[in-house]
């Protein structure tokens, strides 16, 4: 880095230990250099020293008790992030990992990602130390509860507007909801992932995982291949692994392996989604469960290991940093050509190097997984129009977003002279629209 390393030093001696919002901002300020060589006067506003300092962070209590009447005190977070050129949007997050520098990471992540949805978006996300695993709904509600007591202060539907994440899902959405609703006896769209009945969107559920697919598809089409015939591994078995899987079978491949946080599936004859919805879906069960329904499959602990086996496409869809350098060796090895995003950040940067070495078709996680911060905002429209669209309209209307940021990425790569590397080209494409509105809106204080 030549204009940017000081900004990228001074945000590592301010932001001590936060090694995850490091890594965002340096390989987005990598990115940017050519934009600040071009464009002196936003390095002469600070543009590049305000866009990596969150506009606001609140942290807060979250006390509740569980079923045996123990009290029990968790963190929240809140990072608000940018609002240059919409209100503050972005997850929830419930997990035991989660704290101010994963939430930092994810939230300075979202500032580009939202913006390369085309939508009047801002960034932002939030989050909780809190673990929803073995907890019955009673504890669920009251620790949703209890975040949204003091969340809601913060949050609006022209000032934040939160949805789901990890561990956050329709029901906690819901809790969250009612909660936020008694509060301040208004009816708004101020969270997103609802409910059909009280504002949600159809296909939103679906848009995470469907949206990677048409991004991935445009992706690989633009170098003469498709998903016809191909063999597929996604990692994890949440939201977005599952809708992921979902359209992989409508595009014609075939998946052969899944995760959880302790091990992963591999089923050579592909994997039958309706046996995990009811494991994951219905019954809130684990990976391993699989095997039960379908004693051909293959269980194995430990979830790394599911990089090692052959495919041609691959899909990390769990969690950040869950694919590593050697991971990405092996699957070059055996042969896979593209690997598309669905988590945020889930290749570390020595992976992301083996890639772009390779020529791999590389999606990478802001441009690739947008399609569900992006039918939020879709959500959001029809929440202000009080309509909603069916679900081939809203559908629709995902794909060709998809579509777009594929093209504005590559378009952005090839302007700057690197063609195929998408994370140039989605860290450019998105950051040129949010830093002409900070330049337009001047120092604000
Ligand atoms: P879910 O909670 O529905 O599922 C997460 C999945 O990832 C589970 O299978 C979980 O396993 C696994 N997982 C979580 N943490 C770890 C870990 N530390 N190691 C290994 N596996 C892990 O979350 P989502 O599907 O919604 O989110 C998955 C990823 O996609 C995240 O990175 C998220 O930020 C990103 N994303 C989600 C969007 C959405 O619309 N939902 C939008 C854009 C990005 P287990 O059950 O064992 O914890």
């Amino acid at each position: 880095m030549k204009n940017l390393a000081g900004v990228y030093e001074s945000v590592v001696k301010r932001n001590p230990g936060e090694v995850e919002f490091h890594q965002a901002v340096k390989e987005v300020l990598e990115s940017l250099e050519p934009v600040a060589e071009k464009h002196p006067e936003y390095v002469k506003a600070g543009i590049f020293d305000r866009i990596v300092e969150p506009e606001r962070q609140i942290m807060f209590r979250v006390p509740w008790v569980d079923d045996n009447g123990k009290v029990q005190v968790n963190r929240g977070f809140r990072v608000q992030f940018n609002s240059a050129i919409g209100p503050y949007k972005g997850g929830i997050r419930f997990h035991p990992s989660v704290n101010l520098g994963i939430i930092k990471f994810l939230g300075f992540e979202q500032i580009f990602k939202n913006s390369l949805t085309t939508l009047p978006m801002g960034g932002g996300k939030g989050g909780s130390d809190f673990d929803p695993k073995g907890k019955s709904d009673m504890e669920i509600m009251r620790f949703c509860q209890s975040f949204m007591f003091e969340l809601a202060r913060h949050i609006g539907p022209d000032t934040d507007v939160p949805a789901g994440d990890i561990g956050v899902g329709g029901r906690e959405i819901g809790y969250m909801y009612g909660m936020y609703k008694k509060l301040r006896n208004e009816f708004t769209g101020v969270l997103t992932g609802k409910g059909i009945p009280y504002g949600g969107s159809l296909a939103r559920t679906e848009a995470t995982g469907y949206g990677l697919c048409y991004f991935m598809d445009e992706a690989i089409k633009a170098k003469g291949k498709s998903f016809e015939g191909k063999t597929v591994v996604i990692s994890g078995s949440g939201n977005v692994a599952i809708y992921a899987t979902q359209k992989v079978y409508q595009l014609g491949g075939k998946v052969v392996a899944l995760s959880d946080s302790n091990g992963y599936i591999y089923d050579r004859d592909g994997i039958k989604l309706e046996t995990v919805q009811l494991i994951k879906e219905v019954q809130r069960g684990r990976i391993s469960e699989y095997t039960k329904h379908h004693p051909n499959a293959i269980y194995k602990e430990g979830c790394r290991g599911i990089w090692t086996i052959p495919c041609d496409i691959a899909l990390p869809c769990a969690t950040q940093n869950e694919l590593d350098g050697n991971d990405a060796a092996i699957l070059v090895k055996n042969g896979c050509f593209a690997v598309g995003e669905g988590a945020n950040m889930p290749s570390t940067p020595e992976a992301v190097e083996v890639f772009l070495k390779n020529k791999i078709i590389y999606g990478p996680a802001k441009a690739a997984n947008a399609g569900g911060v992006a039918t939020s905002g879709l959500e959001m429209s029809q929440n202000s129009m009080r309509l909603s669209w069916t679900f081939e309209e809203v559908d629709a209307k995902l794909k060709s977003i998809m579509q777009s940021i594929y093209k504005n990425a590559s378009d952005a790569a090839k302007e700057y002279g690197d063609p195929d590397n998408l994370v140039m080209g989605a860290n450019i494409a998105g950051f040129k629209k949010v830093a002409a509105a900070m330049y337009a809106q001047g120092i604000t204080y």
